[in-house]
């Protein structure tokens, strides 16, 4: 028995041409694979405007959410009629489609005489997106000859009460999942699947954070011991950098699950790392493929690494970033400075996301977002004011402006001296490195570079790729 699921993002739903692809592609798919999942995300912009319409009812205006219904209502209805013209055959999902968005109107009036959006409240609007769409691709699929039916993952995902940010949860997750499907799939039906969403033991609507339609089609394809996981989006897949950077940027065609996290974490946001977990742990491959350039491959993601006999696979950047120097002589050998260094950071909510220091102890540098770079200083001043009074800590340096350059590739850990390829390529353009730092499962590299620098040094570390 072969199984895939299929996830398709919000620009592979965002109008009626868009989701015929996807019926061709399905279609397609059912001739090489005999049981087929769709996980789908809401139309394109679709999240926004119930997000935008709940917040602004929340915050009194009771008209913005009333032209926002109308808007939804004219969206849906065009690319349904336009899909399914037969007018008869697309009532019922018109009709499902039309209360959806009365539940978003009567949601929005509710929040809008409580004065307040909960986080609760948050979620079972937003989860209308989803909601809507599947419902579309259905009909649009049924229209085309593909039997599909339309499944809410509030039946299926169980999550934890963590509105916003929920969480599946297992055993029930994978046993309520195949429960509903396995019987469809085995009639020819091919399940179309809310992603993003999820409901509690209790039934409430939640939902797994902002882009997390990706996590659910990894969740359904775990669950499903699926064979292949295919997420398509609108890029012919993981790229060894921005093309807008580098002309000639190019697919990659295999990468590990442990480049793609450090690629993700970096910047290249094409999957989450959590997004992965699911399938890695189930050793399913994951790939992410261009609904609109159907023909090409994509990049297969693989639970091991494979060598191409280039040790660097892809050169991502992290813009607008500010790198912190604690400094002092008086830091040697004195345990507890760098937790309260870190303990200071964390008190105003930075997420750091590079930090190096030199085995001298003088200094220890991090990098965090440029925009909290003062309320850091700030908070580390105050922090280490003990140490500052004393001269153990002499100075605390923000550094404006900088931007972190990662290497990654999984075949730097048995080969030698790409270190040396990567620091020689940037010398030979002149670009000065402020710091670095390698992860210790050494799939990456990063330096920190100033932003006038970087395009320039992620030209020079891409031409390694090559
Ligand atoms: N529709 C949700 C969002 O816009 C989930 C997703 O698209 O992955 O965040
Ligand atoms: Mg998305």
């Amino acid at each position: 028995m072969s199984r895939l699921v299929m996830k398709f993002g919000g620009t592979s739903v965002g109008n009626a041409a868009a989701i015929s692809a996807l019926a061709a592609i399905t279609r397609e798919q059912l001739h090489t694979w005999q049981q087929v999942v769709v996980v789908v995300s809401a139309m394109s912009g679709v999240t926004d405007m119930l997000l935008n319409g709940a917040h602004s009812a929340a915050s009194g205006d009771q008209t913005s959410y009333k032209e926002i219904g109308a808007r939804l209502r004219e969206k849906h209805a065009a690319a349904l009629a336009e899909l399914v013209p037969n007018a008869a055959a697309a009532v019922a999902t018109s009709t499902a489609i039309e209360q959806l968005i009365d539940e978003f109107e009567l949601l929005c009036h509710s929040v809008g005489v409580l004065g307040e959006a909960s986080p609760r409240a948050i979620d079972a609007i937003s989860s209308l997106g989803e909601r809507m769409s599947v419902r579309l691709v259905a009909a649009a699929l049924n229209a085309h000859g593909t039997r599909a039916e339309a499944i809410d993952a509030t039946e299926i995902v169980v999550t934890t009460p963590h509105f916003g940010t929920a969480v599946p949860l297992q055993p029930h997750t994978r046993e309520h999942t195949r429960a509903r499907l396995l019987p469809l799939l085995e009639h020819g039906v091919v399940p179309v699947v809310t992603g993003f969403i999820g409901a509690t033991e209790h039934g409430a609507t939640t939902t797994l954070g902002r882009g997390g339609s990706d996590y659910s089609g990894a969740i359904v394809g775990a669950a499903l011991d699926a064979d292949e996981v295919a997420i398509y989006t609108d890029v012919d897949g993981v790229m060894t950098t921005d093309p807008r950077l580098s002309p000639d940027a190019r697919v990659i065609p295999t990468i590990s699950f442990a480049e793609m996290g450090e690629l993700a974490y970096f910047g290249a946001k094409v999957l989450h790392p959590r997004t992965i977990r699911p399938v890695v742990e189930h050793g399913i491959p994951l790939r992410i493929r261009n609904t609109f350039n159907p023909a090409h491959p994509g990049t297969l993601v693989v639970s091991e690494p494979v060598a191409n006999g280039r040790p660097i696979k892809a050169v991502t950047t992290i813009k607008s970033m500010s790198m912190i120097t604690v400094e002092g002589r008086g830091m040697i050998g004195v345990p507890g400075v760098a937790a309260r260094t870190f303990g200071a950071v964390a008190s105003v909510g930075a997420n750091v996301l590079m930090i190096s220091q030199a085995s001298s102890e003088q200094s220890i540098c991090f990098v965090i977002p440029q925009n909290v770079s003062a309320a850091v200083v700030k908070a580390l001043e105050e922090g280490l004011a003990s140490e500052l009074a004393r001269r153990d800590v002499d100075r605390i340096a923000p550094r404006e402006s900088v931007v972190i350059v990662t290497a990654v590739g999984a075949g730097m850990r048995e080969t030698p001296g790409v270190a040396s390829q990567v620091f020689s390529a940037l010398a030979e353009q002149k670009i000065n490195v402020i710091a670095i730092a390698q992860g210790s499962s050494e799939c990456s590299i990063s330096v920190v570079v100033s932003s006038a620098d970087a395009d320039a040094a992620v030209r020079a570390i891409h031409a390694l790729t090559i």
